[in-house]
């Protein structure tokens, strides 16, 4: 049986940091996921360009974390956003920042940051294997049992990075949980969040196009990010964030242009009179937009009645969209709740009652937006937790 100072147990961004922080504090550590491949969910994300962290303050890392970010303080004083930034850029990769402060590598490509943490890993001489599932853990006289379906391996301290319960096809099926509720540690409830919206609304005329920079609020929540039509409603940050505040049978409004005053569009409606309305509209938005738009008004801009333009004006800035429902947690981007954090120490993400168990990642109940957020706490934790605290 061998035997580790540390074994992680899932190999995304909490796992794989963890692991590269417990081998540069000279443990002897092991990285095990079930998948071919590390990092599977993380290749994913920004559309397979790896979002892999976002480049704003700390109040801002909090704000993007509505789901207890503030447990985060302590983890960010010891490794934030900006070490991160530094942590790719000495070990050869270059990061840029697009809009909202996303940073991506610089090759738009998720493989650049995976190989970066593997190869990390493999340097500073930590072991990784893959197409490892661990099926049982359990704990006896200080020690770890961590089981496979045909082997048993032990360490001193054991870090559960196994993700939370959205796409599960990635790998992340709530394993951590289950440890945790083994060791008779609190998990809170699961749901879905960062979820896209299903609507009751023309998704045919509108599914594939994509707006930047629109409003869409519900009540005092208002969110002014990028906005994705689809076959079955609304996705995109937008869309993701709202989710947080409602459950189906609300009525959300669209602004599709946000930086225009209904008094300046007036004005810019009466200076193109003499065009077509679909002409003028297609100035200011994506062609298919304006025509949807336009669509139940008279052809020119002259032709239209006072009623009509504030008609009109409403539909561009107040469009309500009836949300039916979410997508499950499964589909969803991220899952809220998980591990309880009154079990864990915030300091060393160890948990309070099973000395040498560590939690970290989306298997917390910490959830963020999509922008980069959820992929920091995961990478930041994971150098905590894989730290040694003397
Ligand atoms: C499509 C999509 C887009 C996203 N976009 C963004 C974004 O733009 N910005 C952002 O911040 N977040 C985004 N997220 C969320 C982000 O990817 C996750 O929050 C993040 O990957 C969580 O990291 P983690 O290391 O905690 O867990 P995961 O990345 O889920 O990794 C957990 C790993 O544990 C392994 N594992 C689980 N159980 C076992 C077991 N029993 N034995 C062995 N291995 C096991 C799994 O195979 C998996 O590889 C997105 C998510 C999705 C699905």
């Amino acid at each position: 049986m061998t035997h580790y100072d540390t074994i992680v147990i899932g190999g995304g961004p909490a796992g794989m940091m963890a692991a590269i922080a417990s081998s540069y504090y000279g443990q002897k550590t092991l990285l095990v996921d079930k998948n071919r491949k590390l990092g599977k969910k993380l290749s994913g994300t920004g559309g397979g360009r790896c979002n892999v962290t976002n480049n704003g303050t700390l109040e801002d890392l909090i704000a993007g974390i509505p789901g207890n970010g503030r447990f985060l303080y302590s983890v960010f004083s010891q490794f934030d956003n900006h070490d991160l930034i530094r942590f790719f850029e000495d070990n050869g990769v270059k990061l840029k920042e697009e809009d909202h402060g996303r940073m991506f590598p610089v090759t738009d490509k998720s493989k650049t940051i995976i190989d970066c943490l593997v190869g990390k890993i493999a340097e500073l001489g930590g072991q990784v294997r893959t197409q490892f599932e661990v099926v049982s853990v359990k704990k006896s006289d200080g020690t770890f049992q961590v089981k496979s379906a045909d082997e048993q391996l032990t360490c001193d301290r054991l870090i559960v990075a196994t993700g939370g319960k959205s796409y599960p096809s990635t790998g992340s099926t709530g394993f951590g949980h289950d440890i945790a509720r083994h060791f008779k540690l609190a998990v809170t409830a699961l749901e879905a969040a960062e979820s896209p919206l299903l609507t009751d609304f023309p998704h045919k005329a509108l599914q594939g196009i994509s707006l930047d920079e629109v409003t869409l609020s519900y009540g005092k929540h208002v969110i002014t990010h990028d906005l994705l039509f689809t076959h079955f409603g609304l996705s995109g940050p937008a869309a993701l964030r709202l989710s947080s505040f409602v459950k189906g049978g609300e009525t959300i409004y669209l602004d599709v242009l946000p930086d225009h005053s209904r008094a300046e569009l007036e004005v810019y409606l009466e200076r193109e009179r003499e065009k077509s309305l679909k002409n003028a509209l297609k100035s200011l938005l994506p062609e298919r937009m304006a025509d949807f738009i336009a669509q139940p008004f008279p052809e020119k801009v002259k032709q239209l009645t006072h009623k009509e333009r504030e008609e009109l004006l409403n539909r561009l800035k107040h469009l309500p969209i009836p949300v039916t429902g979410k997508m499950s947690l499964a589909k969803s981007f991220v899952t809220k709740g998980g591990v309880d954090l009154q079990e864990i120490n915030p300091k060393t993400l160890e948990s309070k009652q099973v000395p040498g168990l560590h939690f970290v990642g989306e298997v917390l109940d910490i959830n963020a937006h999509t922008g980069g957020f959820n992929i920091t706490a995961a990478l930041c934790g994971g150098w905590v937790a894989g730290s040694l605290h003397f």
